[in-house]
C-alpha cells in the first residue's frame, strides 16, 4: 500500500517478460500503438490529442513541458505541496518567469485565488497538480480549467497520482497537457513518463523552446506518430519491456471499465478514511479535498518512520510523510487494490500504532471500515 510503485498485477509484470524484442520489432510497435491509444482513453482525450510515452518518470514528463516554453514566458505554478513545488524547482532551471501560489498543508489553493491571478491573461502556462501525493489533496482541476480556458494559452495538469484512479477528462475540461507516470494508479513498473497534448499544445512545441535535448517533445513527436501508424521510429531507446506492461495494464483497465475502476478506488479510499477516523486519527487532507488514491494519516506521539519499519516487517509497505510541516505517514491505495486490502491495512495500522504507543482505539478503525464497506458496496 505504497504511493508508488504500487502493487503490480502478475499479468502486467509478465507482459513485460520478453526475451528478444527490439524497438523496431512488429510486436513492440503494436504494443506501443495500443499503449498510446489506451493512454488517450484513460486521460479522457480524443483523437485531437497527441499521446507520448517517453523514458523516465513523472518528473521527466513534467520537465518535458518546457518544449512549449520560450525564453521569458510567464508560468503560474499552483502548488498544494511537495509535488506542486517540484514545478517551481524545474521551471526555475530555465530562463522563464515563474510565480507560485501556495496552499497550506492539507489544503488546496482556491479557485478564486487562481482566477484573480490569471486575470488579464498574463501567463503563457499554468500548472496544477490533480492529486498532491505529499498530502493526498485532490484539487478540482476540471472545474478550475473550464474557468481558466480563456485566460491562459496552455493548461497543464500533473496527474501522476490520479490517472487510472480518478476521473480524468482532458478534452471536456479543456486541459492542454495531462501527464502521468507508469508506476502509480496505472499499476505498472516505473520507468516511463506519459502525456497527452491537445492540438494547441502540440502546435506550441517549438524549436525555439527552452527545452534541452532528451526531453524536447519535438524530438519524440514523429516517433509517437509513427508508432501509432504501425511504423517504427527512433529518437532514443524506449523502455521496450515496460511498454508491453503498460499496454497490458491499459487493456485490463478497459476491460474493467473506467467507471468501475473509479468506483473501486473511491470505495477503497472511503474505507481507509473511515478506518483512520474510526481509530481516532486525523486524515491530512481537509474535508472535501480527499483523493481516491492517497491518504495521509497524522500521528501525535510515534515517530512515523517507526510505523513504517514495523509494518514492513509484517509485509505491509506504507509511505513516509514528506510534507515538512506535518507529522504523518501515507497510505497509497491505487492501481489494483481492492476493499480487502483496505481492511487488512486498517487492521495492521491500528494494531501497529497501538503497539508503538500512539493513542488509538484498537478495533474501532476496523469496525468503522467494515461499516463503511457494508453501507457502500
Ligand atoms: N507528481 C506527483 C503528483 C507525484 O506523486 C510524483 C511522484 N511521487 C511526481 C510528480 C514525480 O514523479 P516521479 O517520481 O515518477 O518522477
Amino acid at each position: 500500500m505504497h504511493v508508488g510503485p504500487s502493487i503490480i498485477e502478475t499479468e502486467v509484470l509478465l507482459a513485460g517478460v520478453k526475451e528478444n524484442v527490439g524497438f523496431t520489432s512488429p510486436e513492440f510497435i503494436e504494443a506501443m500503438g495500443n499503449a498510446l491509444r489506451g493512454v488517450r482513453k484513460v486521460m479522457g482525450a480524443d483523437n485531437t490529442y497527441q499521446p507520448f510515452i517517453i523514458p523516465g518518470s513523472g518528473t521527466a514528463a513534467m520537465e518535458s513541458v518546457t518544449s512549449l516554453l520560450r525564453k521569458g514566458d510567464r508560468v503560474l505554478v499552483v502548488s498544494n505541496g511537495v509535488f506542486g513545488d517540484r514545478w517551481e524547482a524545474i521551471l526555475r532551471k530555465y530562463p522563464l518567469e515563474v510565480k507560485v501560489l501556495r496552499a497550506g498543508p492539507g489544503d488546496a489553493v482556491s479557485e478564486a485565488e487562481i482566477l484573480r491571478e490569471m486575470e488579464g491573461g498574463k501567463y503563457k502556462m499554468i500548472t496544477m497538480t490533480h492529486v498532491e501525493t505529499s498530502t493526498g489533496v485532490k484539487m478540482p482541476v476540471g472545474e478550475v480549467s473550464r474557468k481558466l480556458r480563456d485566460h491562459v494559452e496552455i493548461i497543464t495538469v500533473d496527474g501522476v497520482a490520479s490517472v487510472g484512479g480518478e476521473e480524468v477528462k482532458a478534452r471536456e475540461w479543456g486541459v492542454d497537457i495531462y501527464l502521468t507516470a507508469s508506476q502509480k494508479a496505472l499499476g505498472c513498473p516505473p520507468g516511463a513518463g506519459i502525456l497527452v497534448l491537445s492540438e494547441r499544445a502540440t502546435n506550441t512545441i517549438s524549436t525555439q523552446s527552452v527545452a534541452g535535448y532528451f526531453l524536447d517533445l519535438g524530438n519524440w513527436l514523429q516517433v509517437m506518430r509513427n508508432m501509432e501508424e504501425g511504423r517504427g521510429g527512433y529518437f532514443a531507446t524506449l523502455p521496450v519491456h515496460l511498454v508491453f506492461s503498460i499496454s497490458k495494464a491499459l487493456e485490463m483497465i478497459e476491460e474493467e471499465g473506467l467507471e468501475n475502476r473509479f468506483r473501486r478506488h473511491a470505495l477503497v479510499a472511503g474505507t481507509i478514511r473511515a478506518g483512520v477516523e474510526g481509530m481516532g486519527k486525523r486524515v491530512v487532507a481537509k474535508r472535501g479535498l480527499y483523493s481516491n488514491t492517497v491518504t495521509g494519516v497524522e500521528v501525535e506521539r510515534v515517530n512515523p518512520s517507526d510505523v513504517l519499519k514495523t509494518t514492513i516487517s509484517g509485509g505491509l509497505e506504507l509511505a513516509p510523510g514528506v510534507h515538512p510541516a506535518l507529522k504523518y505517514f501515507r497510505i497509497g491505495h491505487m492501481g489494483w487494490i481492492n476493499p480487502n486490502d483496505a481492511i487488512s491495512t486498517i487492521a495492521v495500522v491500528e494494531r501497529t500504532l497501538s503497539k508503538l504507543g500512539e493513542p488509538v482505539k484498537v478495533g474501532e478503525g476496523l469496525r468503522s471500515a467494515q461499516e463503511f464497506l457494508s453501507a457502500n458496496s
